[in-house]
Protein backbone atom coordinates (compact mmCIF):
# COMPACT_ATOMS: atom_id res chain seq x y z
CA UNK A 1 0.00 0.00 0.00
CA UNK A 2 1.37 3.73 -0.33
CA UNK A 3 1.83 5.22 2.98
CA UNK A 4 1.24 8.43 1.95
CA UNK A 5 -1.82 8.02 0.03
CA UNK A 6 -3.16 5.87 2.77
CA UNK A 7 -1.94 8.96 5.41
CA UNK A 8 -3.97 11.40 3.04
CA UNK A 9 -7.05 9.85 4.15
CA UNK A 10 -6.38 8.71 7.45
CA UNK A 11 -6.80 11.88 9.49
CA UNK A 12 -9.81 14.22 9.18
CA UNK A 13 -9.51 17.39 10.60
CA UNK A 14 -12.95 18.52 13.18
CA UNK A 15 -15.25 21.61 11.82
CA UNK A 16 -14.43 24.77 13.35
CA UNK A 17 -17.04 25.30 16.01
CA UNK A 18 -17.46 27.75 18.55
CA UNK A 19 -19.39 27.42 21.80
CA UNK A 20 -19.28 24.00 24.05
CA UNK A 21 -23.15 22.36 23.02
CA UNK A 22 -22.17 22.44 19.53
CA UNK A 23 -18.57 20.90 20.23
CA UNK A 24 -20.25 18.38 22.53
CA UNK A 25 -22.99 17.46 20.41
CA UNK A 26 -20.39 17.00 17.47
CA UNK A 27 -18.20 14.56 19.59
CA UNK A 28 -21.09 12.51 20.69
CA UNK A 29 -21.87 12.17 16.53
CA UNK A 30 -18.36 11.54 15.67
CA UNK A 31 -18.34 8.62 18.48
CA UNK A 32 -20.99 6.44 18.71
CA UNK A 33 -19.18 3.99 19.21
CA UNK A 34 -18.24 6.09 22.37
CA UNK A 35 -21.16 7.74 22.96
CA UNK A 36 -22.78 6.38 26.13
CA UNK A 37 -19.94 5.40 28.11
CA UNK A 38 -19.76 6.38 31.67
CA UNK A 39 -17.84 9.31 33.18
CA UNK A 40 -14.10 8.20 34.58
CA UNK A 41 -11.91 10.49 35.96
CA UNK A 42 -8.92 10.19 33.41
CA UNK A 43 -6.70 10.97 35.76
CA UNK A 44 -7.02 7.82 37.67
CA UNK A 45 -7.68 4.54 34.97
CA UNK A 46 -5.01 5.99 32.52
CA UNK A 47 -2.74 9.34 32.28
CA UNK A 48 0.91 8.26 32.42
CA UNK A 49 0.35 5.83 35.87
CA UNK A 50 1.90 2.36 34.96
CA UNK A 51 2.35 0.51 38.09
CA UNK A 52 -1.40 0.07 38.32
CA UNK A 53 -2.10 0.47 34.13
CA UNK A 54 -3.96 -2.12 32.63
CA UNK A 55 -6.74 -1.70 30.48
CA UNK A 56 -9.59 -4.64 30.21
CA UNK A 57 -12.15 -4.58 27.38
CA UNK A 58 -14.76 -3.31 29.80
CA UNK A 59 -12.57 -0.63 31.02
CA UNK A 60 -11.26 -0.15 27.12
CA UNK A 61 -15.08 1.33 26.21
CA UNK A 62 -15.31 3.37 29.50
CA UNK A 63 -14.52 6.56 27.64
CA UNK A 64 -15.34 9.48 29.27
CA UNK A 65 -16.70 12.47 27.62
CA UNK A 66 -14.56 15.22 27.68
CA UNK A 67 -14.08 17.43 30.63
CA UNK A 68 -13.17 20.64 30.53
CA UNK A 69 -14.22 24.02 29.37
CA UNK A 70 -14.14 24.09 25.44
CA UNK A 71 -12.24 27.60 24.40
CA UNK A 72 -13.19 29.23 21.53
CA UNK A 73 -9.34 29.31 19.92
CA UNK A 74 -8.09 30.66 17.06
CA UNK A 75 -7.49 28.34 14.31
CA UNK A 76 -4.01 26.94 13.92
CA UNK A 77 -3.41 25.32 11.10
CA UNK A 78 -0.52 23.41 11.16
CA UNK A 79 1.83 21.84 8.30
CA UNK A 80 0.80 18.66 7.01
CA UNK A 81 4.04 18.27 4.93
CA UNK A 82 6.44 16.41 6.94
CA UNK A 83 9.36 17.90 5.03
CA UNK A 84 8.07 21.71 6.32
CA UNK A 85 7.48 20.86 10.11
CA UNK A 86 5.69 23.53 11.63
CA UNK A 87 7.54 26.10 13.63
CA UNK A 88 6.06 27.92 16.69
CA UNK A 89 8.66 30.75 16.59
CA UNK A 90 6.98 31.18 13.76
CA UNK A 91 2.93 31.77 15.02
CA UNK A 92 1.53 35.61 15.37
CA UNK A 93 0.68 36.29 19.14
CA UNK A 94 -3.08 35.32 18.52
CA UNK A 95 -1.70 31.78 17.73
CA UNK A 96 1.27 31.94 20.76
CA UNK A 97 -1.64 32.29 22.75
CA UNK A 98 -3.99 30.00 21.49
CA UNK A 99 -1.08 27.20 21.29
CA UNK A 100 -0.30 28.44 25.26
CA UNK A 101 -3.63 27.78 26.47
CA UNK A 102 -4.04 24.80 24.47
CA UNK A 103 -1.21 23.17 26.65
CA UNK A 104 -2.33 24.87 30.05
CA UNK A 105 -5.97 23.18 29.61
CA UNK A 106 -4.32 19.67 27.78
CA UNK A 107 -7.90 18.58 28.44
CA UNK A 108 -10.22 20.61 27.18
CA UNK A 109 -11.64 20.67 23.54
CA UNK A 110 -10.45 22.95 21.31
CA UNK A 111 -12.43 23.63 18.26
CA UNK A 112 -9.29 23.33 16.34
CA UNK A 113 -8.49 20.03 17.37
CA UNK A 114 -7.81 17.49 14.90
CA UNK A 115 -9.27 13.80 14.71
CA UNK A 116 -8.95 10.43 13.46
CA UNK A 117 -10.84 9.65 10.99
CA UNK A 118 -14.33 7.97 12.62
CA UNK A 119 -13.84 5.03 10.40
CA UNK A 120 -11.32 3.95 12.02
CA UNK A 121 -12.55 3.73 15.94
CA UNK A 122 -13.15 0.23 15.70
CA UNK A 123 -9.79 -0.89 14.41
CA UNK A 124 -8.43 1.73 16.95
CA UNK A 125 -10.29 -0.61 19.92
CA UNK A 126 -9.66 -3.78 18.19
CA UNK A 127 -5.90 -2.52 18.03
CA UNK A 128 -5.94 -1.36 21.37
CA UNK A 129 -7.31 -4.58 22.75
CA UNK A 130 -5.23 -6.96 20.99
CA UNK A 131 -2.03 -4.82 22.68
CA UNK A 132 -3.97 -5.24 26.00
CA UNK A 133 -3.79 -9.03 25.67
CA UNK A 134 -0.05 -8.38 24.74
CA UNK A 135 0.89 -7.24 28.04
CA UNK A 136 -1.46 -9.06 30.21
CA UNK A 137 0.24 -11.95 28.78
CA UNK A 138 3.85 -10.83 28.95
CA UNK A 139 3.41 -8.88 31.99
CA UNK A 140 3.92 -5.21 33.26
CA UNK A 141 7.56 -5.19 33.76
CA UNK A 142 8.39 -7.21 30.28
CA UNK A 143 6.35 -4.88 28.01
CA UNK A 144 7.73 -1.80 28.78
CA UNK A 145 10.51 -3.34 26.74
CA UNK A 146 8.71 -5.39 24.02
CA UNK A 147 9.43 -4.49 20.80
CA UNK A 148 7.77 -4.41 17.39
CA UNK A 149 8.64 -7.95 16.06
CA UNK A 150 8.74 -9.66 19.40
CA UNK A 151 4.59 -8.06 19.39
CA UNK A 152 4.17 -9.70 16.15
CA UNK A 153 5.70 -13.11 17.24
CA UNK A 154 3.71 -13.78 20.58
CA UNK A 155 0.72 -12.97 18.67
CA UNK A 156 1.65 -15.74 16.08
CA UNK A 157 3.36 -18.19 19.13
CA UNK A 158 -0.14 -17.60 21.67
CA UNK A 159 -4.05 -18.23 20.97
CA UNK A 160 -5.11 -16.08 24.19
CA UNK A 161 -3.40 -12.77 22.10
CA UNK A 162 -3.93 -14.11 18.86
CA UNK A 163 -2.07 -13.10 15.06
CA UNK A 164 -1.88 -9.43 14.34
CA UNK A 165 -4.12 -8.95 11.15
CA UNK A 166 -2.79 -6.95 8.30
CA UNK A 167 -4.93 -3.69 9.19
CA UNK A 168 -4.08 -3.66 12.92
CA UNK A 169 -0.68 -3.77 11.44
CA UNK A 170 -1.37 -0.94 9.02
CA UNK A 171 -3.17 1.04 11.36
CA UNK A 172 0.19 0.81 13.99
CA UNK A 173 2.15 1.64 11.33
CA UNK A 174 0.65 4.44 10.09
CA UNK A 175 0.02 5.91 13.99
CA UNK A 176 3.80 5.34 14.13
CA UNK A 177 4.87 6.75 10.78
CA UNK A 178 2.40 10.25 10.31
CA UNK A 179 3.48 13.51 10.93
CA UNK A 180 2.27 14.48 14.80
CA UNK A 181 2.51 18.28 14.04
CA UNK A 182 -0.79 18.03 12.20
CA UNK A 183 -2.71 17.61 15.18
CA UNK A 184 -0.16 19.64 17.58
CA UNK A 185 2.28 17.70 18.70
CA UNK A 186 5.87 19.47 18.31
CA UNK A 187 8.34 17.60 20.18
CA UNK A 188 10.81 15.45 18.03
CA UNK A 189 10.87 12.14 16.91
CA UNK A 190 13.03 9.77 18.50
CA UNK A 191 13.26 6.78 16.86
CA UNK A 192 12.99 6.40 12.97
CA UNK A 193 11.70 2.86 12.39
CA UNK A 194 8.99 1.07 14.03
CA UNK A 195 11.45 -1.97 14.99
CA UNK A 196 13.93 -0.13 16.90
CA UNK A 197 13.94 -1.28 20.09
CA UNK A 198 16.23 -0.62 23.51
CA UNK A 199 18.88 -4.18 24.36
CA UNK A 200 17.71 -5.89 27.17
CA UNK A 201 21.79 -5.25 28.17
CA UNK A 202 21.45 -1.22 28.48
CA UNK A 203 18.98 -1.79 30.77
CA UNK A 204 18.53 -1.95 34.32
CA UNK A 205 15.50 -3.33 36.57
CA UNK A 206 14.56 -1.08 38.98
CA UNK A 207 13.57 -3.37 42.33
CA UNK A 208 10.15 -2.72 43.31
CA UNK A 209 9.10 -0.58 40.32
CA UNK A 210 8.21 -3.08 37.74
CA UNK A 211 10.29 -0.45 35.41
CA UNK A 212 13.54 -0.52 33.90
CA UNK A 213 16.03 2.68 33.62
CA UNK A 214 19.14 2.77 30.79
CA UNK A 215 22.35 1.96 32.47
CA UNK A 216 24.67 4.70 33.07
CA UNK A 217 23.12 7.80 32.82
CA UNK A 218 20.00 7.35 33.91
CA UNK A 219 19.82 4.91 36.72
CA UNK A 220 23.15 6.55 38.10
CA UNK A 221 20.65 10.14 37.99
CA UNK A 222 17.83 8.38 39.63
CA UNK A 223 19.97 7.25 42.28
CA UNK A 224 21.67 10.08 42.85
CA UNK A 225 18.21 11.89 43.36
CA UNK A 226 17.01 9.30 45.87
CA UNK A 227 20.07 9.77 47.73
CA UNK A 228 19.41 13.30 47.37
CA UNK A 229 15.65 13.47 48.52
CA UNK A 230 14.73 10.34 50.03
CA UNK A 231 13.31 6.91 50.04
CA UNK A 232 9.79 8.93 49.16
CA UNK A 233 11.20 8.92 46.03
CA UNK A 234 10.00 6.15 43.23
CA UNK A 235 10.62 5.21 40.05
CA UNK A 236 6.86 5.26 38.38
CA UNK A 237 7.97 4.81 34.35
CA UNK A 238 11.10 4.13 32.81
CA UNK A 239 12.06 2.80 29.37
CA UNK A 240 9.20 2.37 27.39
CA UNK A 241 9.60 0.55 24.12
CA UNK A 242 7.80 1.72 20.76
CA UNK A 243 5.43 -0.91 21.46
CA UNK A 244 4.69 0.01 25.23
CA UNK A 245 4.25 3.90 24.03
CA UNK A 246 1.94 2.63 21.32
CA UNK A 247 -0.40 1.14 23.70
CA UNK A 248 -0.18 3.99 25.89
CA UNK A 249 -1.02 6.73 22.85
CA UNK A 250 -3.82 4.49 21.49
CA UNK A 251 -5.47 4.14 24.93
CA UNK A 252 -4.76 7.72 25.45
CA UNK A 253 -6.75 8.28 21.75
CA UNK A 254 -9.49 6.00 23.09
CA UNK A 255 -10.17 8.51 26.30
CA UNK A 256 -10.35 11.37 24.31
CA UNK A 257 -12.96 10.14 22.15
CA UNK A 258 -10.52 10.07 18.89
CA UNK A 259 -9.15 13.67 19.46
CA UNK A 260 -5.59 13.03 18.86
CA UNK A 261 -4.16 16.50 19.49
CA UNK A 262 -5.89 16.37 23.34
CA UNK A 263 -4.46 13.21 23.53
CA UNK A 264 -1.24 14.19 22.37
CA UNK A 265 -1.15 16.91 24.84
CA UNK A 266 -0.38 14.64 27.77
CA UNK A 267 1.41 11.71 25.77
CA UNK A 268 3.77 11.94 23.39
CA UNK A 269 3.11 9.78 19.77
CA UNK A 270 4.81 6.30 19.67
CA UNK A 271 8.40 7.36 18.23
CA UNK A 272 8.59 10.57 19.70
CA UNK A 273 9.06 9.93 23.72
CA UNK A 274 12.52 10.59 25.81
CA UNK A 275 11.17 7.57 27.97
CA UNK A 276 12.82 5.85 24.28
CA UNK A 277 16.44 6.96 25.13
CA UNK A 278 16.32 7.29 29.18
CA UNK A 279 14.08 10.24 30.29
CA UNK A 280 12.27 9.11 33.73
CA UNK A 281 9.36 9.98 35.41
CA UNK A 282 9.52 10.09 39.72
CA UNK A 283 6.82 10.46 41.90
CA UNK A 284 6.05 10.11 45.68
CA UNK A 285 5.21 6.80 47.73
CA UNK A 286 1.63 7.09 48.13
CA UNK A 287 0.71 10.04 46.21
CA UNK A 288 -0.85 7.88 43.72
CA UNK A 289 -2.17 9.66 40.23
CA UNK A 290 -1.18 12.74 41.95
CA UNK A 291 1.92 11.91 40.79
CA UNK A 292 1.40 12.76 37.55
CA UNK A 293 -0.50 16.07 37.88
CA UNK A 294 0.79 19.48 38.34
CA UNK A 295 -0.02 18.81 42.31
CA UNK A 296 3.52 16.55 42.19
CA UNK A 297 5.30 20.13 42.01
CA UNK A 298 3.90 21.31 45.08
CA UNK A 299 5.26 18.25 46.94
CA UNK A 300 8.38 18.66 49.42
CA UNK A 301 10.12 16.39 47.27
CA UNK A 302 10.10 18.06 44.42
CA UNK A 303 10.60 21.48 46.06
CA UNK A 304 13.77 19.80 46.91
CA UNK A 305 14.67 18.23 43.72
CA UNK A 306 14.24 22.17 41.85
CA UNK A 307 16.69 23.02 44.57
CA UNK A 308 19.39 20.14 43.55
CA UNK A 309 20.71 22.32 40.72
CA UNK A 310 21.27 19.02 38.21
CA UNK A 311 18.08 17.93 37.61
CA UNK A 312 15.92 19.17 34.74
CA UNK A 313 12.57 18.35 33.51
CA UNK A 314 11.71 17.80 29.55
CA UNK A 315 8.28 19.63 29.97
CA UNK A 316 8.21 22.96 31.92
CA UNK A 317 5.53 25.54 31.61
CA UNK A 318 4.91 27.34 28.35
CA UNK A 319 7.33 24.24 26.33
CA UNK A 320 7.29 24.24 22.93
CA UNK A 321 6.68 20.62 22.43
CA UNK A 322 2.83 20.81 23.03
CA UNK A 323 3.05 19.04 25.68
CA UNK A 324 1.55 19.95 28.90
CA UNK A 325 3.56 20.82 32.58
CA UNK A 326 4.92 18.03 33.35
CA UNK A 327 7.19 18.27 36.97
CA UNK A 328 7.37 14.29 36.99
CA UNK A 329 9.82 13.99 33.93
CA UNK A 330 13.11 13.79 34.50
CA UNK A 331 15.01 14.91 30.89
CA UNK A 332 18.20 12.96 30.16
CA UNK A 333 20.71 15.75 28.30
ZN1 LIG B 1 7.31 10.82 31.30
Amino acid sequence: MNKRAFLEGFFTASTVAFGGHFMWQRINQQSPLLASAPIIDPRSAAGESLASFQFTAIELKSVQPATGIPLPAPVITPSTNPNTPFEVAELDEAQVESYLRKIKNFDAIFASDIYLDPRYEPLLLRTTQHLSRVEKHIGHGNFNLMSFDEMLQHGRDFSQIGKFEADEMNFIEEVFFANPHRYGFFGKKISAEITDFIPRNDVAKISNTGHFLLKGESEALYNQIKKDVGNEIILTSGVRSIVKQMHLFLAKAIEANGNLSRASRSLAPPGHSYHGIGDFDIGKIGYGAKNFTADFSRTAEYQKIAKLGYVDIRYPTDNLFGVRFEPWHIKIA
